[in-house]
């Protein structure tokens, strides 16, 4: 690593407005406001209604049967003579809490089915999904009949009814967010802090859906409301001398040729209250869809980025530079091989990567896009997506094999053992949770730290990797970070339980090169001070130059050439090592030319060419590498390494 001194860090972005929440913007909407402050009175109306209604709802008086209004009943009577204004405020009550009810019965068992399927996947959700799709083929007043005719006429059969019908909706759209979200790296990173499942679909995923959760939700309160009048009017929900809307409005049919002034108080009731839900949850649908989450704060401007000489390597750690198992280092990773299913065969990704990590060294895997770098820190953690496997291999750390442990020894690692950090920051970071939250949460469940003990760590984390006002940060969103504060961040939470080995993927990549610097720096002297190894995985040689004391090449999901950093960068001894030489900016001998670049593109896993995988781009090919595959020998897989004058950059 780099030994320069960390500059200061180039902004802040403390300036950063504030991004208004929905909730802001919806108070800032004139029919939302409007719609809130009338579903307000409406529910206020419903649970004070002894106190607001000016007769009780069952006091027939049959002397004014039939009356319009008048001063002593201002919407006049029906025909028992009952007050018709305080029938419509009790009426309110039960619409409205029917509605309530069926919906949280809904949103609540919905999202729970609809979380789980989508997170277990497989058939759990292909069967799930056909018995959706089959429940929402009926339509929902045929599909509420047969639930009545099941269980019976009644205000709780229709309660039930309509939570079933709506349940439905509540599945799709959890199942569909989270199989959104569980492609995000921010369910990777918690995943790799060693959270326990539920606390990731419920803490971590489900706050991402809270968006269209809240839409469809106030959508539905105006259905549900709809569905129950419409149930109660048919004399299958409430009892027909009950106070309820739809029920009046049954009555009011009766003697509509007599009386047709009875049938506008409930008729209003209802077609207001829909409405009032209706409006208000098209202005949030229209306010969560037409809001782009605010970009990541101000970049500091490009810079040159003077990268010194890479320290050396650690002699304690020996260098297998042959096929075969790796041993000595506190990581130990044995022939790793990893396969995803591809048509009739299995594509292999990984193919017997070997390498090992002692304390306190960096070790560099390099290689282009696509060479198999992530998925080997993937695996090491246990992590590799499915339905890729880890077919042949080992991952040893500290006497235990974590390719094959079990779930629950994993947790224990990650996070705590081995952390890991992620290319992009903003993707890493949940997006509603706070930074200080989640930097907490490791530390609680890891370090069972009091939330306030959490916080002050958390806040010393912060500071110690070079945030600003790190106490005042903590509350902040991941979006009022910089991309370079962010990725201090991600550090300052890979970092919380003093990892013994740092996964780094790609650390740099989406920074400028001014902070990629000081991030650089960072990760050395917070190495130092934790004696941690460093898996630095990078496509920049540059970096790798910088910073590594031994590095692994990687092509095409093997180690194609392995040694210390000097070693390999003053006598590269395969192509494709110098190939990537030739090819990165900091070449001296690039300097104001045309930079070389490696022609063709990593071959698919699937599609793998016979004997070296590199000889379809390689200049020094002959044809003896077309014919059988290439092993590691003394440190490099090429048939020529000893003869081609490789250093000859
Ligand atoms: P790198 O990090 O070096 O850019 P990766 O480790 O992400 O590359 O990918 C290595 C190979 O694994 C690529 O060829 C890619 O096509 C394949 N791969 C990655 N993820 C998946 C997946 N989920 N399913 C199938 N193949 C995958
Ligand atoms: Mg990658």
């Amino acid at each position: 690593m780099t030994s320069s001194q960390s500059a200061a860090p180039q902004m802040t972005d403390l300036d950063a407005t504030r991004a208004s929440t929905w909730t802001d913007q919806l108070l800032r909407r004139p029919a939302s406001l409007f719609c809130l402050a009338a579903l307000a009175l409406l529910a206020g109306t419903a649970i004070f209604a002894p106190l607001v209604a000016p007769y009780h709802p069952e006091a027939v008086d049959t002397l004014r049967r039939l009356q319009g209004p008048s001063i002593d009943h201002w919407l006049g009577t029906d025909s028992l003579g009952r007050d018709v204004l305080s029938r419509v405020i009790y009426g309110a009550r039960v619409s409205l809490g029917a509605a309530v009810v069926s919906v949280t019965l809904a949103a609540v068992a919905g999202t729970s089915i609809g979380l789980l399927i989508g997170y277990l996947g497989g058939w759990w959700d292909s069967v799930a999904m056909r018995v959706v799709d089959a429940l929402q083929s009926i339509p929902a007043l045929v599909f509420a009949f047969a639930i009545i005719a099941l269980v019976g006429k009644g205000i709780v059969p229709t309660t039930l009814a309509v939570a079933v019908i709506f349940a439905i909706a509540y599945i799709r759209i959890a199942r569909g967010v989270m199989l959104r979200e569980r492609q995000r790296r921010y369910v990777d990173a918690a995943t790799a802090a060693g959270l326990p499942t539920p606390r990731i679909i419920f803490g971590e995923i489900l706050p991402n859906m809270v968006g269209p959760l809240v839409v469809e939700t106030a959508i539905l309160l105006g259905s549900a409301q709809l569905i129950i009048a419409m149930l109660s009017f048919l004399g299958l929900g409430v009892d027909a001398d009950a106070a309820d809307w739809g029920s009046m409005l049954n009555d009011a049919r009766i003697y509509q040729g007599v009386h047709p002034f009875l049938s506008i108080p409930s008729g209003l009731a209802i077609t207001f209250s829909v409405l009032l839900f209706n409006v208000l949850g098209d202005d949030l649908r229209d306010i969560l869809t037409g809001t782009q989450r605010p970009a990541a704060g101000r970049r500091a401007p490009q810079g040159a980025v003077a990268l010194s000489a890479p320290a050396a390597a650690d002699a304690s750690c020996g260098v297998a530079k042959d096929e075969g198992s790796q041993t000595g280092g506190i990581l130990d990773v044995s022939g790793l091989t990893i396969e995803f299913p591809v048509g009739n065969n299995g594509a292999r990704v990984l193919d017997g990567v070997s390498f090992s990590l002692c304390a306190g060294e960096t070790f560099g895997l390099v290689g282009e896009s696509g060479s198999g770098k992530s998925q080997t820190a993937l695996a090491i953690l246990g992590l590799t997506p499915k339905p890729g496997m880890v077919t042949a291999g080992s991952v040893h750390f500290e006497g235990r094999n974590l390719a094959t442990a079990g779930e629950h020894d994993l947790r224990r690692v990650r996070g705590k053992e081995i952390a890991m950090i992620f290319q992009d920051p903003m993707a890493a970071f949940s997006p509603v949770h706070t930074i200080g939250d989640q930097v907490i949460v490791p530390l609680q469940a890891h370090a069972k730290l009091s939330r306030a003990a959490a916080r002050d760590r958390a806040a010393d984390l912060l500071d110690r990797v070079g945030v600003p006002n790190a106490r005042r940060r903590l509350d902040d969103y991941p979006h009022q970070f910089s991309g370079g504060m962010a990725q201090r961040a991600m550090i300052a939470m890979a970092l919380t339980c003093e990892p013994k080995v740092l996964l780094a993927d790609e650390p740099t990549t989406a920074l400028d090169v001014t902070i990629q610097a000081q991030v650089l720096d960072l990760l050395h002297e917070l190495q130092q001070e934790m004696e941690m190894a460093i898996l630095l995985i990078t496509h920049d040689l540059g970096v790798v130059a910088a910073t590594c004391d031994r590095v692994g090449v990687m092509y095409s999901g093997q180690i194609v050439e392995t040694g210390n950093m000097s070693d390999v960068f003053d006598t590269p001894r395969h192509p494709y090592t110098r190939a990537l030489m030739e090819a990165t900016p900091h070449s001296s001998s690039a300097f104001g030319g045309r930079l070389p670049t490696i022609d063709g593109r990593v071959p698919p896993p699937w599609n793998l060419p016979q004997g070296c995988r590199f000889h379809p781009r390689c200049r020094f090919a002959i044809k003896a590498c077309t014919v059988a595959p290439v092993p590691l020998m003394d440190g490099s897989r090429c048939l020529r390494a000893g003869e081609l004058l490789m250093a000859e950059v």
